[in-house]
Parts: structure tokens; C-alpha cells; sequence
């Protein structure tokens, strides 16, 4: 969708996971090599993409469990594994424990982009102030932002980790405009989730671009709406 703008913009601020770096794909990547690494065909688990499956749902549905309140942190990442080992019903936690802590190590390391996220940055760059807000802990998002080649395009990085909040809160985008100097009037925020990223950088008064690649119907729609980052260039 390309409206034109209403506002004049100076600065865009990105969202990291799921809008540039392609966290589903370097998960599914991780997990295909992490199979093999770890033999779990000898479990029983027919082949990657079967477990890969079976996982996705399973880490789907801890998800709502944990922003439903209904379970915590630890408990989602120390258990996901263990879970799905016993739908072969294989109780190995050990295994489960390696496979965890090898999956959160070198998932970060996957350099995987969503279509066009440079191409666009390119353009964005020489135009814009370019800025990232991101939910996460500040060295695994470094370690995401330098292996795919993204860290240059940023002025500032503001993460939950280090303001303490965590997106939608709109203090995560007060500070990120504070340090970047920016004011929200002349700010547009990307990313793909609606309540995250949407609702929180409008609570924040600034507008909003809602990467949207499925086409999601959302209650009240952001300022723009894109299904490819590309768009970003007719837009801006
Ligand atoms: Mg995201």
C-alpha cells in the first residue's frame, strides 16, 4: 500500500526478528543441521523436517501460554525440547539440555534476510536516519546484526535488554527517540507484529509501517502496510 506520507520523516526505526533477519528460516536451518549433528534419527524422530514440524507448534503454543501468563520464561526454553522428544516418546534430558543450548548459540549465528531487507536499507540509508528497536538480549541480537551484514546500517540500537522494557511498552520507543535524537513526529517505525510493534510505536506517537508478508486482517491497520520490504522505496 502506498499512500503518501502525511508526515515528513527523518528517521525509520526497524525491528529486527521476522521483519530483516529471517527467524524462521535460520531456525528451521539450525535445527536441520542440529539434527543431523546430533543424530536424533537414532531416537526414533523420522527426519528433520517431521521434528521441525512438530516443534514449530509446540513452541507456538508455550508461546501463548507464556503471554498468557499461564507459563514462564525458564520454563518455555528449558522444557521445549524435552516436549517434543516425548511426543517419539523419548525421555532424554540430557540430550535435550545439548540440543537447547546448541540451538540458542549458533541460531544467531545464521545470516539469513527477509526478501529485499538489504536492497532496502541501502535506499533507506542514504535518505534517513536508520535506527533498530529490538525485544532480546543485547549480544544475541549483536551476534545476528554483525554475521548478516546489517550492523553498518544503524545509527542507534535500542534493546528490551538494556532499557528494561519490552516492546509494545512505549518507553522502549521514548528512549530509542531520545537517543536518537528524534521526534516521534518525524519518525515511522517497521516491523511485523501487530501488537508489538504496531500498537506499541503508536502508543509512542509515532507512525507506523506494519510488515505484514501474510496479510493478516488487524483491527485498526497501521499507517502503512507492506507485504515486502521493497515497498518501503515507493513509500519513502
Ligand atoms: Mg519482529
Amino acid at each position: 500500500m502506498a499512500a503518501s506520507p502525511s508526515r515528513e520523516y527523518e528517521h525509520i526505526f526497524f525491528d529486527l526478528d521476522h521483519t530483516l533477519w529471517d527467524f524462521e528460516g535460520n531456525s528451521r536451518k539450525t535445527l536441520t543441521e542440529l539434527f543431523v549433528q546430533l543424530n536424533l534419527s537414532d531416537l526414533g524422530i523420522p527426519d528433520a523436517s517431521t521434528f521441525i514440524t512438530e516443534y514449530e507448534k509446540l513452541n507456538h503454543w508455550m508461546w501463548a501460554e507464556y503471554r498468557a501468563g499461564r507459563m514462564d520464561k525458564p520454563t518455555l526454553r528449558n522444557t521445549r525440547f524435552k516436549r517434543v522428544f516425548k511426543l517419539w516418546d523419548v525421555v532424554h534430558d540430557s540430550l535435550a539440555d545439548e540440543l537447547n543450548e546448541l540451538y540458542l548459540t549458533e541460531g544467531p549465528k545464521k545470516t539469513g534476510l527477509l526478501p529485499n531487507a538489504l536492497e532496502t536499507l541501502d535506499y533507506l540509508m542514504d535518505r534517513y536516519d536508520v535506527h533498530l528497536i529490538t525485544n532480546g538480549f543485547k549480544e544475541v541480537q549483536h551476534t545476528k546484526l554483525s554475521g548478516s551484514r546489517l550492523l553498518p546500517y544503524f545509527k542507534t540500537i535500542t534493546t528490551s535488554e538494556e532499557t528494561g522494557f519490552l516492546k509494545p511498552d512505549r518507553r522502549v520507543f521514548d528512549i530509542a527517540l531520545e537517543t536518537s535524537g528524534a521526534h516521534s513526529h518525524h519518525s515511522l517505525y517497521v516491523g511485523d507484529h501487530y501488537e508489538t510493534d504496531v500498537i506499541g510505536s503508536r502508543n509512542a506517537g509515532i507512525d507506523q509501517v506494519h510488515f505484514n508478508p501474510e496479510g493478516i486482517e488487524v483491527e485498526h491497520p497501521a499507517t502503512f502496510e507492506i507485504r515486502d520490504l521493497a515497498e518501503l522505496m515507493e513509500i519513502l
